[in-house]
């Protein structure tokens, strides 16, 4: 295993399959108009599949399919199947706004995926539509059915929680995790890239959720991560058993523990949510590097990584977006929706 200035782990991996996304969430997508990634520069699923390969060999054993939205890519099964024959992938995830999840969530299960998210914000139709500009929450609902009745067993549901938005939904989205099947983590709204309307007054604490929860339910005990598993979710257990997360990275960040990078959709190479470059995986692919050379670059690379990108946005006095639209525009690899949450 390969570990970085700080001795962190290169664990984990995120893979995005598009920038592409058919929800423009106010807290990621809140644009009219976007500059995309050149079709061309698009990773193939067998460059995909031997990059993975080549961070196994290194040691990392978490791999997530993200985006954009991942479902929006043709055929990710076939992936998803071509992953799978990499014995060492120990776990494989994918998170999903689960627009069009109902007609694929059979086939990535049969395909191998072992592990499903599904981001839901809101349970009410209206302010579905007002912060994702679509009008098919029922869909995603409907994925999220799909994906239990497909053997999804272990789903997890995202929710960023935004103060004036769905901070009053806390309870609701933990009884409907609850009727579902499902185990919701409640995320806090950061300043990634894409953020753009973001100010601290909107992000609602670990503590306030807390403290809003334990009015409703009583008493809220710290629950364990189940054997194995190392998240930046905190996981707690209400009275009746039933666990929530609070995942927060605002807040209290999680750089210290963090093992992740993240693979754009054009093999663009970041090491931390918020740095500011990455580094190019694909032209050394696509000139002809051997996988050696390809484990050296990533092994040299992150052995010199010292990011500690969202506690250094901690010590900032003035807090705002952390990118303006037009340093967004003048390179997309900023966005969130392209680094790949
Ligand atoms: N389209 C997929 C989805 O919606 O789950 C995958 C990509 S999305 C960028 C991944 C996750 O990032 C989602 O759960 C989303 O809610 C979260 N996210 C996006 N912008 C965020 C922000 N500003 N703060 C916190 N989480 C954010």
């Amino acid at each position: 295993m390969v570990h970085d200035a700080l001795s962190r782990p290169l664990a984990s991996l995120r893979v995005s399959l598009t920038d592409r996304c058919n929800l423009r969430c106010r807290y990621c997508m809140p644009e009219e108009e976007y500059v995309w990634l050149p079709r061309a520069s698009i990773l193939t699923f067998e460059e995909i599949a031997r990059v993975v390969r080549v961070f196994t060999g290194l040691g990392a054993r978490k791999v997530r399919l993200t985006g954009g939205e991942p479902l929006l890519r043709h055929d990710v099964p076939t992936l998803v199947s071509l992953l799978r024959r990499n014995e060492q992938v120990a776990d494989l995830a994918l998170t999903t706004n689960g627009m069009v999840l109902a007609a694929q969530a059979a086939s990535l299960r049969a395909a191998g995926l072992g592990r499903l998210t599904v981001s839901l914000d809101t349970l009410r139709p209206d302010r579905f539509e007002a912060y994702t500009r679509s009008k098919r929450h029922g869909d995603v609902l409907e994925g999220i059915a799909e994906a239990r009745r497909a053997g999804f067993d272990r789903l997890k549901l995202n929710t960023v929680v935004v103060k004036g938005y769905n901070e009053d939904e806390l309870a609701d989205l933990i009884e409907y995790g609850r009727g579902a099947g499902a185990e919701v983590r409640f995320i806090e709204y950061m300043d990634v890239g894409g953020a753009t309307r973001w100010s601290p007054e909107q992000v609602v604490s670990r503590r306030e959720m807390l403290e809003a929860l334990a009015a409703r339910y009583g008493r809220i005990e710290p629950a364990g991560q189940p054997a194995g598993v190392a998240a930046p979710a905190e996981r707690f257990a209400l009275a009746d058993g039933t666990t929530f997360g609070i995942i927060a990275s605002t807040t209290a960040p999680f750089c210290r523990t963090c093992d992740r990078s993240r693979l754009t959709a054009d093999g663009t190479w970041f090491l931390c949510l918020y740095a500011a470059r990455g580094v190019s995986l694909r032209d050394p692919l696509r000139q002809g590097a051997s996988d050696a050379e390809l484990a050296e670059l990533i092994t040299g690379t992150w052995t010199g990584r010292t990011d500690r990108g969202a506690e250094r946005r901690l010590e900032e006095v003035e807090r705002g977006a952390l990118y303006s639209v037009e340093k967004l525009r003048a390179d997309p690899h900023r966005e969130m929706h392209t680094r790949g949450g």
